[in-house]
């Protein structure tokens, strides 16, 4: 009985070192593991020894008869990778965590003073990854702006993935070790400036993520009832900036531009049964909104078409088991050219396939439903009647779609910090290999920075595990070369 990865994997790959037979790729240091939807067990080659299950923060593996009905798709998405890409046992990369058998620094180590600004997922893997280092013996600041933290994982991920939220609990025991100290409440950049910091520790890494969509840039943008998709998501999960939010949930149908899976979640959210949140992170005022919502189709629209759909696999499969997704058959008719990596393309078939299965037309017991549609960019926005009209060119066509709500989910802008660089273009702060530079392409000393307003908002959880230990390295290797101011006396 093989064991099987499912939906909320999150690729941070605690699982991969603890398999004895290497059979869960891609690993970390495979090439394909930067663009990986999720990491796979070859069926072929586990021999259910049962290693794995315990290392997994987010219990996502399990055993192929343990699987429930709508995990079920997972068992032939685990093998099929295998099949596309080649066997585990015929792989040449088996990986070990480098952190594996490593003692605790020795009491002679140096010690280094590091402040991490940010608890999200990379504030946390970056803490993580200093506790690990047997070379230095880090003292550790965190600094979070909100009174809570988890970042994105707390005020991001969909209210009842209760699984993927239990992750926070790994980052809570990071936190509570000795040698770190987190102070919550304290914006970087305005209660404290850079330069305080800057001046009472070796080192600053900026975690501080993305929390704001990108700017749509299309008339009507601005109108009341247009809203980024990331916002709602703020709101309904509980972010102090985004209570009150306006959100209008009157009209029947809501319309999504981008198919990534901030899109499909809240076409989910918007879609499922409101009492499936009910005792969650989602806010009362948010429950009470969905439960008078008289919303019951949720347009996603995407420029591309499927064979460029921004969404995940297990994202979708997620989708469709809660309501009905339909798309329409002429959309998935001309897919494009065939990639030439094996991995690209297995999961441009996976995902045809998958949209291939959707019903052309189907809905919920009370006309609940996500429609996708492929090939449609929104040319304008503009209000009439207490709705708001989308102008789209549908394949070359005009034409129009009337909705309530406008979520654009397009993407999102990594968060600045006064004093500290950023590229207004990309949206990031700018480093080489997490060291922040200055304005004239220089490294600025004992300035990291790490996660999603490192590299921008690609990727899952545990990518961000993998991006933390590149800054880490960056930075105990500056320490090293001397390169690093000893603290100020505090
Ligand atoms: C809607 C949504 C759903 C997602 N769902 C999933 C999922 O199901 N599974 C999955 O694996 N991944 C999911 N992700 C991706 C995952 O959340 C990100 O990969 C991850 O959270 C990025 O981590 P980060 O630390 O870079 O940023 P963040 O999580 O945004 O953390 C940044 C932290 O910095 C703090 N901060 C910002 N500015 C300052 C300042 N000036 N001073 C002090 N603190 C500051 C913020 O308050 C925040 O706590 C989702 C993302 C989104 C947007
Ligand atoms: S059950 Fe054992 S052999 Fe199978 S994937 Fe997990 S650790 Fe590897
Ligand atoms: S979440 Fe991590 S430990 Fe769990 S299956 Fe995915 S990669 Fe493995």
């Amino acid at each position: 009985m093989p064991h099987v990865i499912v939906q909320n994997c999150c690729n941070d790959a605690s699982c991969v070192p603890e398999c004895p037979v290497d059979c869960i790729h891609p690993t970390p240091d495979e090439p394909d593991y930067a663009t990986a939807e999720m990491l796979y067990i070859d069926p072929d080659v586990c021999i259910d020894c049962g290693a794995c299950i315990d290392a997994c923060p987010v219990s996502a593996i399990t055993t192929d008869y343990e699987l429930t009905t709508e995990m079920a798709p997972f068992e032939s998405m685990n093998a099929e990778y295998y099949e596309a890409v080649g066997s585990a046992a015929d792989r040449d990369h088996p990986f070990t965590d480098p952190r594996i058998g490593r003692k605790r620094p020795s009491s002679d180590a140096e010690t280094l003073s590091v402040a991490v600004v940010g608890a999200g997922a990379a504030g946390h893997y970056v803490v993580s990854e200093l506790q690990h280092r047997i070379d230095v013996r880090a003292t550790i600041d965190v600094y979070e702006r909100l009174p809570e933290t988890g970042g994105l994982v707390r005020f991001g991920v969909a209210p009842d993935h209760a699984d993927t939220k239990k992750v926070q609990e790994q980052f809570a025991k990071s936190r509570t070790q000795s040698g770190v100290t987190t102070h919550l409440g304290v914006r970087i950049g305005e209660d404290v400036t850079h330069e305080d910091l800057a001046r009472s520790h070796h080192a600053v890494v900026y975690a501080v993520g993305s929390l704001h969509g990108r700017d749509l840039g299309l008339p009507g943008a601005d109108l009341p009832g247009v809203t980024a998709a990331a916002d709602f998501v703020a709101w309904y999960n509980g972010h102090p900036d985004f209570a009150g939010l306006s959100v209008a949930l009157a009209h029947e149908r809501v319309v999504v531009l981008g198919n990534g899976n901030v899109a499909l979640d809240v076409a989910r959210v918007l879609t499922a049964d409101p009492e499936t949140f009910a005792g969650t992170d989602m806010t009362e005022e948010a429950l009470a909104a969905l439960r008078d919502s008289q919303v019951r189709e949720v347009v996603i629209l995407a420029r591309r078409g499927p064979e460029h759909a921004a969404f995940t696999a297990p994202e979708l499969v997620g989708l469709a088991r809660t309501v009905p997704v339909v798309v329409e058959p002429g959309d998935l008719e001309d897919a494009g050219d065939e990639p030439a990596d094996a991995q690209a393309r297995y999961y441009r078939a996976q995902k045809l396939s998958l949209l291939r299965a959707l019903p052309a037309a189907d809905s919920g017991p009370d006309g609940r439903r996500v429609v996708l549609r492929f090939g449609t960019a929104p040319t304008a926005i503009t209000a009439a009647d207490g709705a708001l009209i989308v102008a789209v060119d549908d394949h070359g066509a005009p034409s129009e779609l009337e909705c309530g709500l406008v979520l654009p989910s397009i993407g999102l802008r990594g968060t600045s910090v006064p004093g500290v660089p950023y590229d207004e273009a990309t949206g990031t702060i700018p480093n080489a290999d997490g060291r922040v530079l200055g304005p004239d392409g220089a490294a600025l000393a004992g300035v990291y920075v790490a996660g999603w307003c490192k590299r921008g908002p690609t990727g899952v959880i545990g990518t961000n595990r993998f991006d933390a230990r590149g800054t880490v390295d960056a930075l105990i290797a500056d320490f090293h070369a001397g390169v690093l101011s000893a603290p100020e006396a505090r």
